[in-house]
């Protein structure tokens, strides 16, 4: 299948955006099968969502684009359709996502109504100035509140209260027809400029092992030839096109690529660190005007070690494979006195590390500890000097510190206006700055604060969910690094400084946050033949402390009299454990019981 040159194409280019659940990939199968793009025995569920990890989880982790033909009154139209994920960790793949489209469908779950990421997703498509098509979700629900919901989108979207709204059922494939028909009619055609330079924005990017990174772009203006060159963002080098196409049921490869399409190209770019998706690409020099300065940076950190010190190799292979397919978390070197060797991670958020985390482990059958997860910190030492540190250990030394900086984010909070009072008492219980309270109808109302990221990063959602009876729903974003009353506290063992446990927190949780972490360690910790002191310390002054007392433990105390094979087998299993021991100082400890510790 090749397009001719500059030939006039049917295109429209748009992108399914929602909360996380209200049913954008199922949606996304509606259209891959009423066009017939895939065949009826070859439709799974979620068709788009095809990382592994994605579809055990059933949640959208990345970006997914394919196009469909779609006929109408005699003419085919090539709908370029991107999938886009709901959960806040990865709303850069939706901002990429509408720079590469032209207009959105906004996929509202008629069940539930407007939710945080709905509001944060109608923003970042009417910044980049998108047509957004209004769709009320799930009407086969008894609970769909169409009438409401439609209220609540007027509202938002400033629409006329006579205007439609078409509401389907992605589930059982009702009214699905006039919504393609509506993409065709409303969203308007991308600008076709054949008479300029080739310039294409790059909204992600693959990696295959023969073909290097895989480009997913929109073409802007001009035409892209296979064997032609193009030049990366600001970069002196320049690229020969190996492979150009679009995406439908399987990669159509063309010769060419023209203004207003969107598709897929390969050049032989064996190295991430040579592109970013978010950038641009020309057959001419270009200067770095447009760089993706938006681009996100990881804020969440922690150690990931291998139980395994053997397995630290093969480790280091998946996390490069991993950043591969997710060149969005970063990792570097680190050791740990009790963990060995292992990487420090960087991540958008929980969401990610723990998705990041479940790949290596099921991918490459790993079995890693993850070291309590922590944010970015800047730091303003006594000589004015301003360091960003991402590793409680690294911190300088107190009496070096003139002041501690973490980050604020804007957290919005949408619920039912009953649960309100107690959202905001929660919000104040961790120090979050009050911004104000919307109304968005008569039931539903939004609550925004400023509040410290490493606060809410740990069971501050699970307790608004709780609160709000899981009918609240949050988004936040990094506003900026506020200064705070932090300290470090250092967790010692018999005196010796143990890295991995160090942790960073607000002054008057010190002690709070101190004795329990002593209290859980005394539980993991196995007694030894002399006692052992579990110590927290700020800037070496004792602020609590443990003891674990001397004795060995007999992993043969239950086994009563009888077979001695079982006993040897007892001994055998016990000795494999000790292999995995770490010595520290005099200490023995399995890795593994610092597993529960760290994970929270
Ligand atoms: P996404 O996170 O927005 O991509 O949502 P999904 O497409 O993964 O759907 C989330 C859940 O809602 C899945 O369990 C779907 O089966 C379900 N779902 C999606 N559309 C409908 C619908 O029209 N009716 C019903 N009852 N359930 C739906
Ligand atoms: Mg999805």
């Amino acid at each position: 299948m090749i397009i001719l040159n500059n030939k006039k194409l049917n295109l429209r280019n748009f992108c399914i955006i929602a909360h996380i659940d209200h049913g954008k990939s199922t949606l996304a199968d509606c259209f891959l099968d009423l066009t017939k793009t895939i065949d009826k025995n070859k439709m799974k569920h979620q068709y788009l969502d095809n990382l592994a990890i994605e579809r055990e989880r059933g949640i959208t982790i990345k970006l997914n684009f394919i196009t469909i033909k779609y006929k109408l009154n005699n003419l085919i139209y090539d709908l370029n359709l991107i999938d886009t994920p709901g959960h806040i960790d990865f709303n850069d793949e939706v901002k990429r996502s509408v720079k590469a489209s032209d207009g959105a469908i906004l996929v509202v779950d008629g069940s539930q109504g407007i939710e945080a990421q709905t509001i944060t997703n109608i923003k970042l498509a009417q910044k980049e100035n998108l047509i957004i098509i209004p769709v009320i979700n799930k009407i086969d629900l008894q609970s769909c509140n169409v009438v409401k919901t439609k209220n609540q989108i007027q509202k938002i979207l400033n629409l006329h209260p006579e205007s439609k709204i078409i509401a389907i059922s992605a589930k059982n494939k009702i009214n699905i027809e006039s919504l393609l028909k509506a993409i065709v009619k409303k969203i308007p055609p991308p600008k076709q400029i054949l008479n300029k330079a080739f310039k294409a924005y790059v909204f992600d990017l693959s990696y295959d092992n023969y073909k290097g990174v895989i480009l997913a772009i929109k073409v802007i203006s001009g035409v892209i030839k296979i064997n032609e060159y193009i030049y990366l963002n600001n970069n002196e080098k320049k690229y020969q096109v190996k492979d150009l196409g679009i995406k439908t049921n399987r990669n159509v490869y063309l010769k060419s690529l023209q203004s207003g399409q969107v598709g897929f190209l390969s050049a032989g770019i064996k190295n991430f660190s040579e592109i970013e998706s978010g950038c641009y690409i020309s057959s001419e020099k270009f200067l770095n005007v447009n760089k993706n300065k938006e681009s996100k940076k990881p804020m969440v950190f922690c150690g990931l070690y291998p139980l395994d010190s053997l397995s630290y190799f093969n480790f280091k292979k998946a996390l490069e494979k991993i950043q591969l397919s997710d060149h969005s978390f970063t990792f570097s070197k680190e050791n740990s006195k009790i963990l060995g060797h292992g990487f420090r991670c960087g991540f958008y958020g929980l969401l990610h590390s723990e998705v990041i985390k479940q790949r290596l482990e099921k991918e490459y059958n790993l079995d890693l500890i993850a070291t309590n997860p922590n944010v970015i910190y800047q730091i303003k030492l006594k000589n004015n000097k301003i360091i960003t540190l991402n590793n409680p250990a690294s911190f300088p030394q107190l009496q070096e510190i003139k002041e501690i900086y973490e980050p604020f984010v804007k957290l919005t909070l949408i619920s039912p206006k009953e649960y309100i009072g107690k959202l905001i008492t929660l919000c104040q219980d961790y120090y979050g700055i009050y911004k104000g309270l919307n109304i968005i109808d008569d039931t539903y109302q939004q609550l925004t604060y400023l509040i410290s990221f490493n606060e809410i990063m740990v069971n501050f959602f699970e307790k608004v969910k709780n609160i709000s009876k899981g009918y609240a729903s949050f988004n936040y974003e990094f506003i900026e690094f506020k200064k705070s009353n932090l300290t470090k506290v250092d967790i010692l063992l018999n005196n010796d400084k143990i890295d991995a446990l160090s942790f960073i927190t607000r002054k008057e949780k010190a002690y709070q946050r101190s004795r329990e972490m002593c209290a859980k360690l005394k539980v993991v910790i196995p007694r030894q033949n002399f006692e052992v002191a579990i110590q927290a310390a700020i800037n070496r002054k004792i602020i609590a402390r443990e003891n674990v007392k001397t004795w060995r433990k007999d992993v043969t105390a239950k086994c009563y009299g009888g077979d001695i094979t079982r006993k040897n087998k007892l001994l055998a299993k016990q000795k494999k454990g000790k292999k995995k021991m770490k010595q520290i100082g005099k200490l023995n400890i399995p890795k593994h019981a610092f597993k529960n510790i760290l994970q929270q």
